[in-house]
């Protein structure tokens, strides 16, 4: 009996007409079933830029949310195992990786991520959207072989710090992405600004 097993939110990548799916990153956030945590495009964009994905590479994305970084790196030919807490978050990686059909290629992991990650083969990058802290960071630089690609994002003032911290001591590159979309402000425009994001990106 499957009347108990809770049902996909989106099954079916909708495409506008006249458009096709686009071979680079930041596909439309739409496009995904999410519960609105996922990365929203433009950062998500950004952030596959600094992953690098490369055909047959493997990414560990920890704290997957809606999955949309890794469908992402699927699509540009590599395998993902996605590691996300939440069980109904679950639900729409697995709905995310069959409608962009690469959920041969997509493995999605519940729980945390830290008792979970040592089990897998080593990846080529890692990607770190939530669950990131300075014990995690210690964990990964112990298990990862040299030359892994690391990106952790943050939105919080404790995770701007501890990446700050992270930059310090082990290097790579931080970047704070600072974004505003023009908005109806009354009978004109405004910009409206998105919280920043800082980007912390190192090579291990
Ligand atoms: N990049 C994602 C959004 C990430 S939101 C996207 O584009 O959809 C951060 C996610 O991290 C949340 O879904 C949260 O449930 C998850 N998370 C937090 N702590 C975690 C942990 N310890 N292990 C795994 N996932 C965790």
């Amino acid at each position: 009996d499957l009347s108990d097993v809770a049902a996909p939110v989106a099954v079916a990548v909708e495409i506008t007409a006249g458009q096709g799916l686009s071979r680079a990153s930041g596909l439309d956030d739409a496009l995904f079933a999410s519960d609105g945590q996922i990365t929203k495009r433009p950062v998500r964009a950004l952030t596959l830029s600094a992953l690098a994905p490369r055909a047959g590479e493997v990414l560990w994305d920890i704290g997957a949310g809606s999955g949309s970084i890794s469908v992402e790196w699927c699509l540009a030919g590599g395998r993902a195992v996605a590691f996300e807490l939440r069980a109904d978050r679950a639900v729409n990686i697995r709905a995310n990786a069959a409608a962009f059909g690469v959920d041969h290629r997509l493995t999605c992991i519940e729980g945390p991520a830290a008792q979970a990650l040592a089990a897998y083969p080593a990846p080529d990058a890692v990607f770190i959207g939530g669950g990131g802290n300075a014990a995690l960071i210690d964990q990964l630089w112990e298990i990862l072989p040299a030359g892994t690609r690391l990106v952790a994002n943050g939105v919080t003032l404790e995770t701007e710090s501890l990446l700050a911290q992270q930059h310090a001591t082990r290097g790579g590159s931080l970047l704070r992405i600072d974004l505003a979309q023009a908005a109806p402000l009354g009978r004109m425009r405004g910009w409206d600004a998105a919280r920043p994001v800082v980007q912390w990106s190192v090579t291990r």
